[in-house]
């Protein structure tokens, strides 16, 4: 079982949520992800070793090693891949992988923050394109019955402005659309799909 994080990663998933169009929990969220992993990143590169150990990543998943990476300098990836390869091998590396990804742990923590928020006043969310699916079903989970069809009937909303909106890119030129028309297609996908 994966032990509570105690890490010292940044600190800055305060920031207050301004976008109204998307999914706003998986924007906030993905936001916060990528200011976790720039600030990592850097770290990473000016203090190596003692770093990675005492934010445990030894224990980071395999999606979050690849974005890092992406991020990071050569200096700072070589840093990072050679503390993980020397950590494999250790003979207790296998009971550290039982350890859960600490960014992976605390975006969870964020989202059911934000989502605990949002189920305390989901109305606020209808101003822009709701939520996506995924953000719903745990909004609803959370909400005491006779919220759920007010919830339901914004998401509604939304869904039929969306679809509308879809309707006229489906038969018009798309660079001839207003960019609100446009972003319909993304914001769709925002929808359906959250941000994996
Ligand atoms: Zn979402
Ligand atoms: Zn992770």
């Amino acid at each position: 079982m994966a032990e509570t994080s105690t890490t010292t990663l940044g600190n800055n998933d305060t920031a207050q949520v301004e976008v109204l169009e998307g999914c706003p929990i998986c924007e906030h969220v993905w936001n916060v992800q990528f200011d976790i992993l720039a600030q990592l990143q850097y770290d990473v590169y000016k203090e190596g070793e003692p770093y990675l150990e005492t934010n445990a990543l030894y224990a980071v998943c395999g999606r979050h090693l690849r974005m890092l990476n992406r991020i990071s300098s050569s200096k700072g990836s070589a840093k990072m891949l050679g503390y993980l390869i020397q950590k494999s091998l250790n003979a207790n590396v296998f009971r550290e992988f039982e350890r859960k990804c600490p960014i992976c742990e605390r975006l969870e923590t964020f989202d059911k923050a934000e989502v605990q928020r949002a189920a305390q006043a989901p109305l606020d969310l209808a101003k822009g394109d709701f939520v996506c699916l995924n953000h719903l079903k745990k909004i609803l989970d959370r909400s005491h019955p006779e919220e759920k069809e007010k919830i339901l009937t914004a998401y509604k909303d939304s869904l039929g402005k969306l679809f509308e909106q879809l309707k006229v890119l489906a038969v018009e030129n798309y660079h001839q659309t207003d960019a609100e028309v446009r972003s319909s297609l993304w914001r769709s996908l925002e929808k359906l799909a959250g941000r994996e």
